[in-house]
């Protein structure tokens, strides 16, 4: 049963812009369930390579649509990580969805209509009790258009390629940043001029541009806005 004070927190926004950095840390603060929806797009894209399903570029939309009933996907809490993990089949892909290999095809995949209509038709189930935070492309859009609160999130390209080129090489992966910034960009591209739900911000969103701020100041501002939110309800 939906609980009077819980509402649904909707954050979409460009790639590498900290939006899941930021939903993690808000719903670990105020007990709120985090979906990245990104990861469930990643793990299809992962899928659709490992099946051959994406050769030399091309991907075969056909194969992957049909084989779209075999495709289950979950998220299981990690206690010691603070957040859920994503399963593919049974099997956890976190460690594999975030490659940039994965993420120079992801766009491509999530172009596919009949992708979509899976992944919100699952995204749409998770907020029966509200107290969520989503974040993705279309939240407040498509998935929740009724949310109560939606941020969109922003920055320059060159800073979410920076922050992304830091983030991969701390990790020990071997990579150029100007290869990081094509694949932001290639994504913006792709996110914002698909036919189906494009990337756009809702009309009652509120922006956040970081370019200049700190992940604690985005975060400040963020809950800011949050704590207003849940007051009024
Ligand atoms: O959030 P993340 O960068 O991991 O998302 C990967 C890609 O998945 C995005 O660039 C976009 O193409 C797609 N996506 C989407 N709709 C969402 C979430 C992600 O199309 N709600």
């Amino acid at each position: 049963m939906t609980e009077p004070n819980k509402i649904i927190i909707a954050i979409d926004g460009y790639s590498s812009t900290g939006k899941s950095t930021l939903a993690k840390h808000l719903a670990k603060e105020i007990g709120y369930v985090y979906v990245d929806t990104g990861a469930m797009y990643r793990a299809v894209a992962y899928h659709a390579m490992n099946q051959g399903f994406i050769k030399d570029n091309a991907l075969n939309k056909q194969a992957l649509i049909s084989d779209l009933s075999n495709i289950n996907l979950r998220f299981e809490y990690n206690t010691a990580l603070g957040y859920a993990e994503i399963f593919l089949n049974d099997e956890n892909v976190e460690g594999f969805i975030r490659s940039i290999e994965v993420s120079n095809k992801v766009s491509q995949v999530a172009s596919i209509s009949e992708v979509r209509e899976k992944l919100v038709e699952q995204q749409q189930k998770m907020s029966l009790n509200k107290g969520i935070v989503m974040d993705g492309r279309d939240i407040g859009t498509v998935v929740f258009p009724d949310a109560e609160l939606k941020l969109f999130m922003t920055a320059s390209a060159e800073k979410r390629a920076h922050r992304r080129f830091k983030e991969m090489t701390d990790n020990g992966v071997d990579i150029s940043y100007e290869s990081v910034l094509e694949n932001v960009t290639s994504r913006d591209h792709l996110d914002t001029t698909r036919a189906d739900s494009p990337l756009v911000k809702a009309g009652d969103a509120i922006e956040i541009d970081n370019s200049d701020m700190t992940v604690d100041q985005t975060y400040a501002e963020a809950m800011k806005y949050v704590n207003k939110k849940i007051g009024e309800v």
